[in-house]
């Protein structure tokens, strides 16, 4: 543990909790500025070469890159980890009524229950009232149809000339399925006997100019994207995976007869950037996921399931860490902490005392500052003591106030929302301050308060009690990883952005020794 930590871990009585604050290690790749809706936009356009970060990029470039980054990834796109593991028997053939739609004779039709009774929901399918009823006599000995769900569905196939029904379906989930069939003029209720399995996907991704895409290149489902973006969280960011950027992915899909169903989890990730000299980063889900106590299916209306309403699990790195975002952010991530929070601070050379009210964040003239949470302007302009000052109204009461700033940053107006994270100004040593620092108060219903013990952001880490049980599927995950072929790195993808963050451990001069006489109205 650094320092840094040890003494923040101290400071906060938070030591021996399993849990530290990130200040002074937090570096990476996270800290720039996360415009409005960049996150919702990503997920439809990820990956695009075109993110803030890499405005040095020619469009050509990208998009050379993205068709080699794609033949690539055509090629070599799924590997399964040798030996394969033996394929189980195939399931017997079960019939179900989708397989009607070829023909011509009959017409299929389906349908979403909603808050209808079942009679009324096969009449607005177009089944007349007697064949309803012959539908429901055979259905209601396997499945009460009194209680329905809304999102339950059907499907049925009827004889186009007599409208007579020759099967039928009641779906509450992907395995219960309750089918009527017609044999010899009879409707036979029963249910579906079928089965889910598991299995182990392994599979290498080299990332074009659209990660879905390239995702699917691979044999990877849609829903992997968002199971990505979560195991990522804290580690990386999904808005910097570019072209070129390539993962192992280790996951666990669930397949009902043969053909896929879900993810029951993925259970392990390694990124490696394109930019950034590419050293690979690797996640384990932890504790892993147990399939015996897997959420249940979900219900199978289409508004339904592209939910995402999983737990998705902690992802821990290597060491056992795991990054997470409490809400509130570092103002200047990175920086050193030259001056705590203190009401009953003495004065060094008056002898009295005359509290700190905030936090001093030291960083060199011209470092970012974001906004700790999102929240509306409330003032921005010179202060006197505090010199050039934003101040944020947040929800419930809370206002940070963020102080000496060299400058503002354009668009920041009173008035104007701001986002967590958004840029607002600049370090600098305007008003009362003997070097570049951002003074970082926060107020709650008036009164000042400390703001590390706002929910910062923070690290968690394995609790050492399950620390050998973590390392042991770790060492299971790294081997299987390590069998995954993995492509060498695309040419061209060689890192063009210099880091311009700025060092955290330069020792920008303190600031309030001497005066720090910090007002917020
Ligand atoms: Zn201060």
């Amino acid at each position: 543990m650094s320092p840094v930590l040890q003494h923040l871990g101290m400071g906060l009585g938070l030591g021996g909790l399993g849990f530290l604050l990130v200040v002074g290690i937090r570096g990476g790749s996270d800290d720039g500025p996360r415009a409005p809706g960049a996150h919702a936009a990503l997920m439809g356009a990820a990956a695009s070469g075109s993110s803030e970060r890499e405005g040095a990029r020619a469009p050509d470039d990208a998009a050379s890159l993205d068709a080699s980054a794609d033949a690539e990834a055509a090629k070599d796109a799924v590997v399964d980890v040798a030996p394969p593991p033996p394929p189980p028997p195939p399931p017997p053939p079960i019939f179900r009524v989708a397989s009607l739609v070829g023909d011509t004779s009959l017409a299929v039709a389906d349908g979403t229950m909603g808050h209808r009774p079942f009679l009324t929901a096969l009449s607005a399918a177009g089944v007349s009232r007697s064949e309803s009823y012959r539908v429901l006599r055979a259905i209601a000995p396997v499945h009460d149809l009194n209680h329905t769900s809304p999102t339950d569905t059907f499907h049925l196939a009827k004889e186009k000339t007599s409208g007579r029904v020759v099967a039928f379906e009641y779906v509450t989930s992907p395995v219960d399925v309750f089918q009527a069939r017609d044999e010899a003029g009879t409707l036979n209720g029963k249910k579906l006997d079928l089965h889910i399995d598991t299995r182990r996907v392994a599979t290498a991704v080299t990332v074009g100019l659209d990660l879905k895409a390239s995702l699917a290149k691979a044999g990877l489902e849609d829903d992997l994207l968002q199971r990505i973006d979560d195991a990522l969280d804290g580690h990386a960011e999904l808005s910097d995976v570019h072209a070129g950027s390539r993962f192992r992915i280790l996951a666990t899909e669930e397949r009902l007869q043969g053909l896929f169903l879900r993810y029951a989890a993925l259970d392990a990730l390694e990124y490696t950037p394109a930019q950034r000299g590419g050293s690979p980063l690797r996640v384990y889900r932890f504790p892993p996921v147990d399939l015996d106590k897997w959420r249940p299916l979900p219900s199978v209306a289409p508004a339904s399931s592209s939910a995402h309403a999983t737990h998705i699990g902690s992802f821990y790195d290597a060491k056992g860490q795991e990054p997470y975002h409490g809400g509130w952010r570092i103002p200047v991530p990175g920086a050193r902490i030259a001056s705590r929070f203190n009401p009953h601070r003495m004065h060094p050379t008056l002898h009295v005392v005359m509290p700190h009210n905030g936090v001093d964040f030291a960083a060199p003239t011209g470092t970012p500052i974001y906004a700790a949470a999102s929240g509306t302007v409330k003032t921005a302009g010179d202060s006197g003591p505090c010199g050039n000052m934003v101040q944020i109204e947040h929800n419930a009461g809370i206002i940070s106030s963020y102080c000496h700033m060299s400058r503002f940053a354009a668009g920041v107006h009173v008035g104007e929302h701001v986002d967590t994270r958004q840029l607002i100004g600049y370090v600098g040593q305007t008003g009362r301050a003997t070097g570049p620092h951002c003074h970082f108060a926060i107020k709650r219903n008036g009164v000042f308060i400390d703001p590390l013990a706002m929910k910062l952001d923070g690290v968690r880490v394995v609790p050492p009690s399950q620390r050998d049980e973590f390392d042991e599927l770790r060492g299971g995950l790294d081997k299987a990883l390590d069998a995954i072929h993995l492509d060498p790195p695309v040419p061209g993808s060689e890192p063009n952005e210099p880091d311009a963050r700025p060092d955290a451990a330069v020792d920008a001069g303190s600031d309030d020794q001497v005066f720090d006489e910090v007002t917020v109205p």
